[in-house]
C-alpha cells in the first residue's frame, strides 16, 4: 500500500506535538511554518540582552503526560514557581485571586462584596448559566465582586459585550473559591492557592520558546520560512509561496480559522458564511527592558480599571532572572483590542509607557533601554451566540476533506499551551493509515 502523504500546517506547539506524536507512531508529517523560526506564540526574542516571550506565556501542568513529556524534553530546564500575582485596584494592590482574598480592600468594599456573595449563593443557579458571561460573574460571584472586579476587567480583557458572550471554558480558567474560603480571605487576608495557575512551570535559562526548539530538535526536518498561501480542497494540494506544491492525504491544520477564507478553495457558501461569523480579540503587547529593579518578586499584576489601558504587566526577570541582566528588569504588557474597539497604532506605545509610570509600575529610576512591540492579531477566540453553530459547521466540512483542525486557532477554542500540546497528540492519533 503506498504511503499516505501527511501534512502539518504551523509550527506552534500544536503543530510540533502533531508531528512530534506521529513521528512517535512510527509515521512521518512535513510541516510548513511561515516564520522563520518555529513556536508561534511560543515564541521568545533576544533583544540586548533581554530575553522577551509573546506577553507571558507559562505552563500550567494539569496533566502528568505533558508535565512529563516537557520535562523530558527540556532535560531538565524547567524550574517550578508559586504564583506571586496580584491586582492593583485603582492603587491598592490585592492578591490574586480577588474573590479570595477581599480581606485586603477597604472595609465597606469587603463588606459589599462578601454580603452580595452569600446572597449570590443563595438564589438557584439557573441552567446554561455559561451562555451569558455576564450572568455567570453576577450569579457566581455576586453583584459586589462583579462590580469591583470581574465586570470591569473582563471588560477591558474580551474587548467586547460580556452579555454577548459566553464562558464555557469559565471552569477551566476562573478560580471558583466556596463560601468558607471566602470569608477565610476575607477575615485573613492574603491566600495564594486557588486556580489553575497557582503554579507554574518556566525554563531556567532562554525563554518559553525553549520547549518549542526542544520540539523541533526531536521531529526534524520542518520547513520555515514556507507561507502556505492556498490549499485547493479538492486536489487536496497546499501551495507554498515560491516553493510550489505539495500533494496531502491528510492535512492537519493549526493555523487560525479564519484565514481559510484568504486561502481555501473551493469553500461552500455556508461554510464561507460560518467562518465570517468568527470573532477574537487582539492582544498588543509591548514588552520592555529597564534600569533597575521594579516591582519586587512579583509575577504579574491585573488592571481592571477603564482608566489604564494595560489589562495586564508581567516581569519576565522574575519568571528567570537570565531573561534580564543583572541590575536590570524586563516587563511585559498586554492591551486587548477588537473590532469593537480598536486602538491608535500611532499612540499606544505612549499611552503604555505613561500609564506604566502613573500606576507606579515604573519609577524615573527605571529608564527604558530596549521596546520590543508584538501585535498579536488572534489573541483570544470570542463564544458568541454564533460560536458553536459556526465551529461545527466548519469543522464536519474540513473533517469531510480530511483535514484535521487542531490546536488554539485551528480548533478555535480558548486553550493554553498544555491543552495545544494535548490536542496535537489527538490529532496525531486520528490520522488514519487507511
Ligand atoms: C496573549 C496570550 C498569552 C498567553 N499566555 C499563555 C500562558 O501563559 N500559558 C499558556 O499555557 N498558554 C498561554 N496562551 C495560549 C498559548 O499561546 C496557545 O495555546 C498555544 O501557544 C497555541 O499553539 P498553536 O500551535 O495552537 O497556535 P500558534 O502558536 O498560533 O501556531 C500556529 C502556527 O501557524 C503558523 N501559520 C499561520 N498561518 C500560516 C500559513 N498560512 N502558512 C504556514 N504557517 C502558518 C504560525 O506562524 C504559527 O507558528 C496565551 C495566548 C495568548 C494570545
Amino acid at each position: 500500500m503506498p504511503e499516505k502523504k501527511i501534512i502539518i500546517l504551523g509550527a506552534g506547539l500544536a503543530g510540533l506535538s502533531a508531528a512530534w506524536h506521529l513521528k512517535k507512531r512510527g509515521l512521518g508529517g512535513a510541516v510548513f511554518e511561515k516564520e522563520n523560526t518555529v513556536g508561534g506564540l511560543c515564541r521568545s526574542k533576544q533583544a540586548g540582552d533581554f530575553v522577551f516571550d509573546y506577553c507571558g506565556h507559562l505552563l500550567h501542568f494539569r496533566n502528568n503526560y505533558t508535565l512529563k513529556l516537557a520535562a523530558r524534553l527540556l532535560k531538565g530546564n524547567l524550574a517550578q514557581h508559586e504564583r506571586n500575582a496580584w491586582i492593583n485596584n485603582s492603587g491598592i494592590f490585592i492578591r490574586y485571586p480577588f474573590q479570595a482574598n477581599l480581606g485586603a480592600l477597604p472595609r465597606q468594599i469587603a463588606m459589599e462584596c462578601l454580603l452580595e456573595f452569600i446572597y449570590a449563593a443563595k438564589l438557584p443557579r439557573p441552567v446554561n448559566i455559561q451562555e451569558n458571561f455576564l450572568k455567570w460573574i453576577n450569579t457566581t460571584f455576586g453583584k459586589g465582586i462583579a462590580r469591583h472586579f470581574m465586570v470591569p476587567y473582563n471588560r477591558k480583557f474580551w474587548a467586547t459585550s460580556l452579555n454577548r458572550i459566553g464562558c464555557p471554558w469559565s471552569d477551566k480558567f476562573i478560580p471558583q473559591p466556596s463560601l468558607s474560603d471566602i470569608i477565610d480571605g476575607f477575615l485573613a487576608g492574603s491566600r495564594n492557592h486557588f486556580g489553575y495557575n497557582a503554579n507554574f512551570w518556566y525554563p531556567v535559562k532562554g525563554g518559553i520558546d525553549r520547549l518549542s526548539r526542544a520540539f523541533e530538535k526531536e521531529v526534524g526536518g520542518i520547513s520555515k520560512g514556507c507561507y502556505v498561501s492556498s490549499i485547493d480542497l479538492k486536489k487536496k494540494e497546499i501551495t507554498i509561496k515560491g516553493r510550489g506544491k505539495e500533494r496531502f492525504d491528510t492535512l492537519v491544520l493549526t493555523i487560525p480559522l479564519p484565514e481559510l477564507m484568504k486561502i481555501a478553495n473551493p469553500l461552500p457558501g455556508k461554510i464561507l458564511k460560518s467562518l465570517k461569523k468568527l470573532r477574537w480579540n487582539s492582544i498588543f503587547n509591548l514588552n520592555l527592558g529597564v534600569e533597575g529593579s521594579c516591582q519586587d518578586r512579583k509575577h504579574w499584576t491585573y488592571f481592571p480599571q477603564k482608566e489604564t489601558i494595560f489589562f495586564r504587566v508581567g516581569f519576565f526577570h522574575n519568571f528567570s532572572n537570565n531573561n534580564a541582566p543583572g541590575g536590570r528588569s524586563s516587563l511585559y504588557t498586554e492591551v486587548s483590542y477588537s473590532e469593537n474597539r480598536p486602538i491608535d497604532r500611532k499612540k499606544i506605545v505612549k499611552q503604555v509607557l505613561a500609564d506604566l509610570y502613573r500606576s507606579g509600575t515604573l519609577t524615573k529610576k527605571n529608564r527604558v533601554s530596549v521596546l520590543d512591540v508584538n501585535d498579536i492579531k488572534y489573541g483570544y477566540p470570542i463564544y458568541d451566540r454564533n460560536y458553536f453553530r459556526a465551529t461545527t459547521a466548519i469543522k464536519e466540512f474540513l473533517s469531510a476533506s480530511n483535514i484535521i483542525a487542531c490546536g488554539r486557532y485551528g480548533s478555535w477554542q480558548y486553550l493554553s499551551m498544555e491543552e495545544a500540546i494535548l490536542d496535537g497528540r489527538r490529532a496525531a492519533g486520528e490520522i488514519k493509515l487507511w
